[in-house]
């Protein structure tokens, strides 16, 4: 799949690469079902029936039977729908999410603040919602609890099935779960069935950019915040892209069956790689051991801004993300890292590590010889200082 040899990456959570047969999905699609499904006419027929093909598969796939599926622009719109969706259709209520969710989850819930109760869970040590303090928010009054399956910094997965054993308990009370980072990688133990709304987002899949949906289960009658046609019940109207529709559809055929496939060989490796650089002075672990997806390494360099890290990799054709903000305002440090940790050094100098099955073993090689040659070379630096006080 990779054309350029040189560029060894290691950002797929932050996005993936098209894949071949879902690129020619869409390239096929595109050509053949460009009318659009809401013309009369036979050619609008034949796209809205395609359309609706693509809906089935989708939902066949991941078992849901009573749940409308809206496609949106990309998760970040889908949250944004769900979490207002829903808000606004009171007045008031209390609102339950985590200190470590995505911006688009996190700032959509703040930006709703005025209005609502919004409390933010913390995460325990092992990078999740602990239970036992969602019960004790939960009351009466709340209208949503929304907490993510996988969290995109750290890897973690949010025991989602005993939130929504918990959230059942509150008839008034949603829950939204952002899926983005665990379908196609983590088995589900829970039921989707009983999720009220999850959102996902095709470019994750090794599918193109511009997509993303919401599922919302049928009869949750969302606030509607976009106003046109009636295209997917009113929620996100205007004209549909089939062909980023039947790619969508083919990342689900062709990596969800494969889920446990690409986990194993992503575990091995992570573990490969933890095992690596745990051995190396000057470098923390942040993500924990257990309960995690694999397919984030999340580390912290003390000596070395998460964001210089990233630019000193990039000189070598090595891709990773930074796990911090270039600011060193306290507000703009990666907040998941500063939560688990309550340590503004570690949070300012995480970066992120994220695997894919596509991941060869010599890129792995690459990227710790890499980190080792930058430690080594800070380390004599500031050896070097000590001993000429070139200060
Ligand atoms: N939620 C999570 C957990 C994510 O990791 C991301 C993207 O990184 C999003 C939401 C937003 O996805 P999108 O880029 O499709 O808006």
């Amino acid at each position: 799949m990779k054309d350029n040899k040189e560029i060894k990456y290691f950002d797929y959570t932050a996005t993936t690469p098209v894949d071949e047969d879902v690129l020619n999905t869409y390239i096929n699609t595109t050509k053949k079902f460009f009318a659009n499904t809401t013309s009369l006419h036979l050619l609008g027929e034949e796209a809205k029936h395609m359309y609706d093909k693509c809906i089935d598969t989708i939902k066949d796939i991941l078992g849901v039977k009573k749940h409308n599926l809206v496609f949106t622009s990309n998760a970040t719109e889908a949250n944004n729908l769900a979490i207002q969706g829903i808000a606004y259709k009171y007045e008031k209520g209390k609102i339950i999410t985590t200190k470590a969710e995505h911006p688009s989850v996190y700032n959509t819930i703040k930006s709703l603040s005025d209005k609502y109760e919004v409390v933010y869970l913390d995460i325990d040590k092992n990078g999740c919602v602990d239970i036992e303090e969602l019960k004790k928010e939960l009351n009466s009054d709340t209208i949503l609890v929304s907490i993510m399956w996988v969290n995109n910094i750290l890897g973690t997965i949010n025991d989602i099935k005993s939130i929504i054993q918990e959230v059942k308990k509150y008839p008034k009370c949603h829950l939204h779960v952002d899926c983005v980072q665990g379908l196609c990688k983590v088995i589900p133990d829970f039921d989707f069935n009983d999720i009220d709304l999850f959102t996902f987002s095709t470019h994750k899949l090794y599918g193109p950019k511009g997509i993303g949906g919401l599922f919302f289960k049928e009869n949750i009658d969302l606030n509607k915040r976009l106003f046109g046609s009636n295209a997917q019940y009113s929620v996100k109207p205007g004209t549909l892209d089939v062909s980023l529709i039947a790619a969508t559809a083919k990342c689900f055929m062709k990596f969800y069956p494969q889920t446990l496939e690409m986990k194993k060989i992503v575990e091995a490796k992570f573990r490969y790689l933890y095992d690596k650089l745990a051995k190396m002075d000057g470098i923390i672990i942040n993500t924990p051991a257990f309960n995690i997806s694999y397919y984030i390494l999340n580390i912290s360099i003390p000596a070395i801004k998460g964001e210089t890290m990233v630019h000193m990799l990039e000189a070598k054709h090595i891709y990773v993300s930074t796990g911090s903000s270039c600011s060193s305002k306290l507000e703009n440090i990666e907040k998941t890292i500063y939560a688990l940790t309550n340590d503004k050094q570690r949070a300012l100098t995480s970066i992120r590590i994220s695997l894919s099955y596509l991941v060869l073993d010599s890129e792995l090689d690459d990227l710790i010889n890499e980190i080792q040659n930058i430690i080594n070379r800070w380390l004599y630096d500031t050896w070097y200082n000590v001993r000429y006080d070139t200060n």
